[in-house]
């Protein structure tokens, strides 16, 4: 396995695997690997010749007043872990070589990162699509790997995908979870006891919203209060947004129908946890 730390030394390992005819398979990260990022290296090294990974802090999707400080960063286990899973390149680069000085160009995708988590998390989507829009560029994979728990992302970097050509299949991975039931999760780890055991209500009343829509309950509003009075009820958790959505569009529906997702976020003190689930009616 190698450890590339720059763009031209990360262009020359690739302009040799393509002059081999190989294909790339790359899983974007930002480290503290668990088995959520493991899945996707594992499909990825299913499908490909030669997986590639990033793991890269963004600084750019993180808000003034969020955690880019504290996100962990367990540099010697993220190596460990990537080996055994047989990846074939880290790509793990500085701030500077990703942002250098002078640095002023970013992708941004209209609509679409305004709601849900844009919402909140004001230019947090334009962080992710300007560094995912050099990562691919860099890269150049065959297809990228992306987990369906970060839902809203999936949706907007497909869009970017598709509007700016990008030559690059998309392939979104199941959400991994804890035997209890959590969405894993690098900032799980922040939180305490009694918010880690309250945080196990979001799937649950996940669970309980599809198991009610496929019994003919197709009002969201109805779905949705029941979700609420839940989650009020059995954590100290401060609901960010909880939405039934068209998956496709994110546009919010009053009544069910086609591919739907309920999607939420909620506060755990400072920590925010996502969550969603997809299902048809
Ligand atoms: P992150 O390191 O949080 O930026 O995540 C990197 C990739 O791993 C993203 O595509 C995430 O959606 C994906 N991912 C993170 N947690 C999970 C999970 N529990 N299940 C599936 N994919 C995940």
């Amino acid at each position: 396995m190698h450890i590339v730390k720059t763009v031209e030394s990360l262009c020359r390992s690739v302009k040799k695997i393509k002059s081999q005819n190989k294909t790339i398979g790359f899983v974007p990260t930002m480290g503290a690997l668990h088995d959520g990022h493991c899945s996707l290296i594992r499909k990825s090294r299913r499908e490909n010749d030669i997986v590639v990974i990033s793991i890269f802090v963004n600084p750019s999707q993180f808000g003034p007043k969020e955690d880019f400080k504290a996100y962990p960063r367990p540099e010697k286990k993220d190596i460990l872990l990537a080996k055994k899973e047989k990846v074939d390149i880290i790509f793990y680069p500085s701030e500077k070589v990703m942002y250098p000085t002078g640095f002023l160009t970013n992708v941004h995708v209209d609509e679409i990162t305004d709601r849900l988590c844009g919402a909140t998390r004001p230019g947090h989507f334009r962080g992710v699509t300007t560094v995912v829009g050099k990562l691919l560029n860099i890269v150049t994979p065959d297809a990228l790997y992306l987990g369906q728990k970060d839902a809203q992302q999936v949706v907007v970097l497909k869009r970017m995908i598709a509007d700016l050509n990008f030559p690059v299949a998309v392939k979104v991975c199941p959400i991994i979870r804890e035997p209890d039931g959590l969405a894993m999760s690098s900032r799980n780890k922040y939180l305490t006891p009694r918010q880690r055991e309250g945080a196990t209500v979001l799937f649950k009343s996940l669970k309980d919203a599809r198991k009610r829509a496929l019994a003919g309950e197709y009002n969201a509003a109805n779905i949705l209060r029941r979700m609420r009075t839940a989650i009020r009820k059995h954590t100290p958790g401060k609901i960010d947004y909880i939405v039934c959505v068209d998956a496709h569009s994110l546009i919010p529906l009053k009544q069910l129908k086609g591919r739907v997702m309920v999607v939420l976020a909620v506060k755990f003190g400072q920590t925010r946890l996502i969550d969603n689930i997809i299902f048809y009616i």
